[in-house]
């Protein structure tokens, strides 16, 4: 058994001297699938604005030019967006990439701690925040010595009482505009792409707290190319019409790399909705006559069970790609029978791997069953087993990959960075079967990783944070399958000596003591990483002999557990 070779022509030369924004914007040498892009780029959901190519280009030059001076932002300065989705996202974003800065963009509903952690590792200088969460970012920003001068909100209505002592980017850009030219816009040497970072982005890989990926302004590029070459050969799937995008974070690497990046360089126009509302989602599909949307799972689950979904008209959609994390064939199935003109599909990707590794066959209406999606051009797939014996097709084992978009490697982290990136393939800890059509199957997760509804969860941050409260003596946290989020955090606990004395004497204190685990992590936590799947109480977590945690024991336990109800 040989590597597998992603199928189809070559892909087409992929610029190594372009930085993002340059790709974005400027860079017409490149190979554009649609000759006339939309007029409109970008959409806002709620007003139905709209922001074509010469807006975007005049308010990237205007926020540069103020940023360079009033930040004194340059080669790479990390700055972070804290934002949900919002129209000038990719507009910072382009903007910081002309002063040759790196952007790291965070979860928008992180608490404190955990952006102050985003922000300390990546050791930004900068935040753009939005109104809802601006305090969060004030407060972090205080802790890890963040200047207040350097956070600024975009703007929202103009009725939003906004954060009146922050500068908004609607005031930076105008500044920026009326000023005269202060800064060089960062060009890259040829193969200096490879290299230069533009974005930071969090994912804990196979193991241990969430670390920063090194991603070059290369590999966004080479994945929309790769992506934008398979598109090219579904033909008739693909019009210049609205795009969906705001129920996909433009923080998370999906939302950053397919839809901000794919969908507007293969010429659609992205509706930027800001907070993920089945129903609003619905509105807009029909509002804005929407054919294509991006989704993960549980959106999935409610398209086919949500009773909204035949109050509303439809039969715009032509085709939607899921990612992120697994669907069942069963569910494809059931939502193939309830909107039948659409074709669906999902997609496997990786933050490592700068996005997308396989593709959906749209051309098919639901593909092969379980099918997640067919390897990209480009891409080369190694399956092996535990051994590292390199394995054949139809057999399961561990994902390795190689492809222009991988990335560089863990910030600040040797260690890591050698246990997953190995003389350029990753090592994905995903247990995977590919057949000859070179189409992927997700079979199990070997690595410690959690899902919900997408978003990764480390079960390493929240042992850690457990084993923080007096009650608990040791603990390990393994995801409890899901219909709807996929997985939830579920937490097997040892308790402390002084716990189980007290369970002794009292019967209700084993209730309080769980509730009160599941509120510790709530206060400190993003919501998708709570306890939703709860607290068990153990006797001893489960080691080897070296006393590394037997996951894999507790994960089985989780299950019966489940089947026994
Ligand atoms: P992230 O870096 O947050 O995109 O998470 C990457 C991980 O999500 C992969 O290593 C898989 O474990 C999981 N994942 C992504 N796409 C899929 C899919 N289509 N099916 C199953 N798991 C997926």
């Amino acid at each position: 058994m040989t590597e597998i070779y992603g199928p189809g022509a070559p892909l087409p030369p992929i610029p190594d001297d372009l930085t993002v924004v340059q790709f974005m914007l400027d860079s017409h040498h490149v190979a554009r699938p649609v000759v006339q892009p939309p007029n409109a780029w970008l959409i806002e959901d709620s007003t139905g604005r709209k922001v074509g190519l010469p807006k975007i280009r005049s308010r990237v030059h205007g926020l540069a030019n103020a940023i360079s001076s009033l930040w004194s932002i340059g080669e790479d300065d990390v700055v972070c967006i804290f934002s949900p989705n919002h129209v000038d996202y990719p507009i910072a974003i382009w903007a910081m990439h002309r002063l040759g800065a790196t952007l790291t963009t965070a979860n928008p509903t992180f608490t404190q701690p955990e952006l102050e952690y985003q922000l300390t590792i990546t050791k930004a200088k900068a935040i753009i925040a939005h109104p809802i969460n601006v305090q969060i970012a004030i407060d972090a920003a205080r802790v890890v010595g963040i200047p207040d001068s350097h956070i600024a909100v975009f703007n929202v209505a103009p009725d939003f009482a906004s954060s009146r002592s922050h500068k908004t980017v609607e005031e930076i850009v105008k500044q920026g505009l009326s000023s005269s030219l202060n800064y060089h816009e960062r060009r890259l040497q040829a193969g200096e792409g490879k290299r230069k970072l533009a974005f930071l982005s969090l994912s804990s890989g196979t193991t241990g707290r969430p670390k920063a990926v090194c991603i070059p302004h290369y590999s966004p590029i080479a994945n929309v190319l790769q992506m934008a070459h398979t598109a090219n050969l579904q033909k008739g799937r693909w019009e210049d019409r609205p795009y969906r995008a705001g129920d996909i974070a433009m923080a998370h690497i999906y939302g950053l790399v397919v839809v901000m990046h794919f969908a507007i360089f293969y010429g659609m126009s992205v509706v930027v909705i800001p907070k993920f509302n089945f129903v609003d989602m619905l509105k807009s599909i029909e509002r804005h006559r929407i054919n294509y949307i991006p989704i993960v799972p549980p959106i999935v689950v409610l398209l086919c069970k949500h009773p909204a979904v035949n109050q509303h008209d439809l039969s715009s959609l032509r085709a939607m790609k899921s990612g992120a994390a697994p669907l069942s064939a069963e569910v494809i199935h059931q939502l193939s029978e309830r909107l039948p003109n659409m074709s669906i599909g999902q997609s496997y990707g990786m933050t490592e791997t700068c996005t997308t590794v396989t593709f959906p066959q749209l051309e098919q209406k639901i593909g092969t069953p379980g099918s997640a999606g067919r390897l990209l051009p480009g891409i080369i797939a190694r399956v092996i087993d535990s051994d590292g014996k390199l394995l054949g097709y139809n057999q399961p084992g561990q994902l390795v990959v190689k492809g222009p978009a991988n990335t560089l490697g863990y910030l600040n982290n040797e260690q890591a960075t050698k246990e997953t990136f190995v003389d350029g393939w990753i090592y994905t800890g995903d247990e995977v079967v590919i057949n000859e059509d070179r189409e992927l199957f997700v079979v199990d997760r070997i690595k410690e990783l959690i899902k919900v509804k997408g978003f990764q969860v480390a079960p390493a941050e929240l042992e850690g944070h457990l084993l923080d409260h007096p009650d608990v003596g040791d603990v390990c946290v393994v995801g409890l399958q899901d219909d709807y989020s996929g997985e939830l955090p579920l937490a097997f606990v040892m308790p402390s000596a002084n716990a189980v004395g007290r369970m002794r004497k009292n019967s209700a204190e084993e209730a309080r003591i769980k509730a009160a685990l599941i509120k510790h992590v709530a206060d400190a936590k993003a919501h998708y990483k709570q306890l939703s799947g709860g607290v068990e109480f153990i006797d001893v977590i489960p080691k080897n002999p070296s006393g590394k945690l037997l996951r894999r024991f507790l994960r089985d336990r989780a299950k019966e557990m489940q089947a026994s109800g």
